[in-house]
């Protein structure tokens, strides 16, 4: 199942959350849609979903304009609301018997879903009893009950402590082995831990739309050096594949190689032929959190 968004434009009043956001999504992808606070994830995913239908532009789910086919579009998507909205005072079983009915469901699914999602533990609790990562876990089971082919996750892992974090992690990955995933998210190593392709977005625009593999093999090394005496840019500028150097303080230079192969040997080397010692030696590599960093300033 395909999501395809072209040229969305959404204005808050004169406020401007989303301007001309393009981008498609083919079925069995996980993609991360990350940008800091305010980008405009939720307003996108709103729309997506059909729970906002002013704007400009136009969103496709397999070929069905969400604008003209709203119904039939949402039974194809399950969506998990940023805030995850439950009724509290209900029992786990209880609320999801109710959301299958809305579906015009069997309430037996529903044992099947509290299983899919690793809920069985905590099926016998009011809502309110659970955790947080539990929580999730219910309003993901609601999302997915329908059984659709492409999910819409908006923030999903927000407020969860490392254990729940791994293992709705996990849910994300399972799901995504036969579902179309897109979920929002402000925190990079989500997207590295679970995506295969992150969009990053940014005050509203699209900045970067990336695989996760090419990013990884697309890498810049990065490498800080300290010698123990001062030596001329021109001399550095000799080391082969070195796309930058910056003297960041002192006899320490910055090198910045577009090459992932490991030039520490070659700095090494450098060092040797002109009888330079090195005092310490650091590699860095230019990750999706530099990325981010730059392309979110
Ligand atoms: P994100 O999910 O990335 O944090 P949002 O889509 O929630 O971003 O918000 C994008 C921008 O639109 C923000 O500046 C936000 O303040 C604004 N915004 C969101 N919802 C509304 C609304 N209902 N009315 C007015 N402005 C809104």
């Amino acid at each position: 199942m395909s999501v395809k968004v072209k040229n969305i434009t959404k204005l808050y009043g004169n406020q401007k959350a989303l301007e001309n956001v393009s981008f498609s999504i083919e079925k069995g992808e996980i993609v991360g849609f990350l940008g800091p606070n305010g980008a405009g994830k939720s307003t996108m995913m709103k729309i997506i979903t059909g729970y906002i239908d002013t704007f400009e532009g136009e969103v496709k789910i397999n070929d069905l304009d969400i604008s003209k086919q709203k119904i039939n579009v949402q039974k194809e998507i399950g969506y998990l609301p940023e805030h995850n909205p439950l009724y509290l005072d209900m029992f786990v079983k209880e609320y999801l018997q109710f959301c299958a009915s809305i579906y015009k469901m069997p309430k037996n699914e529903v044992e099947h879903i509290i299983e899919k999602v690793g809920l069985t533990p905590e099926a016998h609790k009011k809502i309110n009893q659970l955790s947080k990562g539990y929580r999730q876990r219910v309003g993901i089971a609601a999302a997915i009950l329908h059984n659709p082919e492409v999910l819409i996750l908006d923030e999903p892992t927000t407020g969860l402590d490392p254990n729940q974090l791994v293992e709705i992690r996990n849910l994300i990955k399972e799901l995504g082995k036969d579902k179309t995933v897109l979920f929002s998210t402000h925190i990079m190593q989500e997207v590295e831990a679970v995506c295969n392709r992150v969009i990053l977005i940014n005050k509203g625009c699209i900045v970067a739309d990336l695989r996760l593999k090419e990013l990884k093999e697309g890498q810049e090394q990065l490498i800080e050096v300290e010698f123990d005496f001062r030596v001329e840019k021109r001399f550095i500028e000799e080391i082969p594949n070195l796309l930058e150097a910056e003297n960041t303080f002192d006899t320490t230079w910055e090198l910045t190689f577009d090459t992932t192969k490991d030039m520490r040997s070659v700095v090494f080397d450098f060092a040797h032929d002109n009888g330079l010692k090195i005092l310490k030696l650091n590699t860095k590599n230019k990750n999706l959190e530099t990325l981010f960093k730059e392309l979110t300033l």
